[in-house]
């Protein structure tokens, strides 16, 4: 972002800072000492010891004093609550209308005492036919569930889905391929008896070409569709009942997916009768990529970009506690009468509805987390949250977030550090551990752990390993180990750090490179089966012989 008129060869700034929080100093004894108190588990070492935690961007964003503000309007009712009544607009604004929005947000912002218009604009509206019912539409075919984050709407989803399918085909094991599943995505798959499959193109990832710049691909994220119309005509298309797609896709190192792919795999699925499903946590950054990136979209806005990537799917699950989101909430959604109601509903004879799959669902969301009006999530969450919506679509905040990435990536590749995964992705930066450690650790070390371990110990910042053993490597079969992308993730919490913390990391992992034989192997001491074990798994350290 540059002003026109006299350029200059710097971005402009976009905001500024208010609120400040310390950062204390710790020492790297003190670390060690956490770290064996904690049996080196990442997820339990005290952030308060942190210098910068990279741990995950999930619900870390710095909230804008708009969003702050909009939290005073939150209402904390327990029917229809009217941030219900804004949330499931903003939903249809960011992901159906294109730059065709209502904002009906302003109404509440402006304390708008017209009942009539309350009534007609916001209370009473009935919408059918799209992702998000309206009215009594919703009440009578319910598809929009709020919940408190993503993995939540994977649980209920996953859950039924299992149910569903366990009562029509008794001990059948059934087959979930996508571009890249989340860690908790295959956690909730694995626990209803199916499998996982990862369909990325994995050599398209570690090319990196001479100079740090990929022009060659620019959508690392996308599923490979040639495998994925194998797969299903391998398995039957009768053993395969959704396919995913995760934009952007996280575990692949936050890489985005063109609207091209979107539409040739939600083809794919069609031509077999299986419903495509997004898992949307970073749709803006994705939308990002796509306007910057693929022909034809650089004239498009975030938002018609948005309206292009849902029109593909029957349905989508979604943390929104990603990009410019807020710091809680969860949505899943499925096409009103589409292809994810028709397969998962029960029918009679006469064609009219035995069991509808989304009473299934809101009789699951009101059991755990409370009645389809809140989900589990305060009024005041729900409207920073609708806050969020709108403010991720601007391009400008979109740019800058993406940029910063690509400054610690290139960081990282000029200081000489081997693995990063140029561009970067959306959201972190990622390097491959295989390539960072010469090819000299085996799978089964887990120097990835190791690495992170140590920079946690050594420079108090902590990254997320994504790879050999969080993903389970040692515990899957041959061919779903080729499909493990052994990195660690630095994620980028928004609107939070500055330049001065991205050096910061770049010196650190810098000399952690140039020392990289001193970095421990690791073993899992406890908890090494269980499900998403790097959760809550014991482990030790071991030097590398
Ligand atoms: C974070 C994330 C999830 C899980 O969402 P939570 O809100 O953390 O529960 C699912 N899928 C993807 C792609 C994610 O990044």
């Amino acid at each position: 972002m540059n002003h026109e008129e006299y350029p200059l060869n710097v971005a402009t700034p976009r905001s500024f800072t208010y609120v400040t929080r310390d950062i204390p100093r710790v020492t790297a004894a003190q670390r060690e000492r956490a770290l064996k108190a904690t049996h080196y588990n990442e997820f339990a070492f005290p952030a308060g010891m942190l210098t910068v935690d990279m741990l995950s961007d999930s619900g870390t964003t710095a909230m804008t004093d708009v969003q702050w503000s909009a939290m005073f309007l939150g209402d904390e009712s327990y029917g229809r609550n009217k941030g219900y009544y804004v949330l499931l607009d903003a939903l249809r604004d960011c992901f159906e209308r294109g730059n065709d929005q209502k904002h009906v947000i302003d109404l509440v912002r402006t304390n708008c005492k017209d009942i009539d218009r309350m009534m007609d604009e916001l209370y009473l509206c009935e919408y059918e036919g799209g992702l998000f019912n309206g009215g009594a539409a919703q009440m009578e075919r319910p598809n929009t569930f709020i919940l408190p984050q993503g993995r939540a709407a994977e649980a209920v989803l996953f859950e039924l889905v299992r149910k569903i399918l366990g009562q029509r085909h008794p001990g059948k094991v059934f087959t979930i391929p996508s571009n890249g599943h989340f860690d908790t995505t295959e956690g909730n798959i694995k626990q209803m008896g199916s499998i996982p499959r990862n369909l990325y193109n994995k050599e398209l990832l570690w090319e990196v070409p001479e100079g740090g710049t990929y022009e060659k691909n620019p959508f690392k994220g996308n599923m490979d569709t040639e495998k994925l119309e194998e797969l299903i005509v391998k398995l039957g298309p009768e053993n395969v009942p959704l396919v995913y797609t995760t934009i952007t896709n996280n575990t692949v190192c936050g890489q985005p997916v063109s609207l091209a792919n979107l539409r040739e795999s939600s083809r794919i699925a069609h031509k077999y009768g299986i419903p495509f499903m997004l898992d949307a946590a970073r749709w803006a950054e994705n939308a990002y990529f796509i306007k910057v990136n693929e022909e034809g979209c650089a004239d498009k806005s975030i938002a018609e970009i948005a309206k292009e990537m849902f029109a593909c799917c029957d349905g989508f699950t979604a943390s929104l506690k990603k990009d410019g989101h807020a710091n809680m909430g969860g949505i899943l959604a499925f096409r009103d009468r589409g292809l994810f109601w028709k397969n998962f509903s029960d029918f009679n004879e006469d064609g009219t509805v035995k069991n509808d799959v989304g009473i299934q669902l809101k009789v699951k969301q009101i059991s755990c987390y409370g009645n389809d009006s809140y989900g589990g999530m305060s009024g005041r969450d729900i409207m920073a949250l609708a806050a969020g919506l709108y403010e991720c679509q601007n391009f400008d905040y979109l740019d800058q977030r993406v940029k910063q990435c690509e400054y610690l990536a290139q960081g990282f590749y000029k200081a000489g550090v081997k693995g990063v995964v140029l561009p970067a992705g959306g959201h972190g930066v990622y390097i491959n551990m295989d390539e960072f450690f010469d090819n000299k650790r085996a799978p089964e070390s887990f120097a990835g752990q190791g690495f992170s371990i140590e920079l946690i110990r050594r420079y108090g910042i902590r990254t997320a390993e994504l790879g050999n053993y969080s993903m389970e490597y040692d515990l899957k079969t041959p061919e779903q180990k080729a499909e493990v992308c052994n990195v660690v993730r630095f994620a980028i919490n928004r609107s939070q750090l500055t330049q001065e913390h991205m050096d910061y990391v770049i010196a650190a992992v810098k000399a952690l490179y140039e020392d990289r034989e001193s970095i421990p192997n690791v073993r899992i001491v406890k908890g090494h089966d269980l499900p998403m074990r790097h959760f809550h798994a014991f482990l030790e350290t071991y030097p590398n012989e």
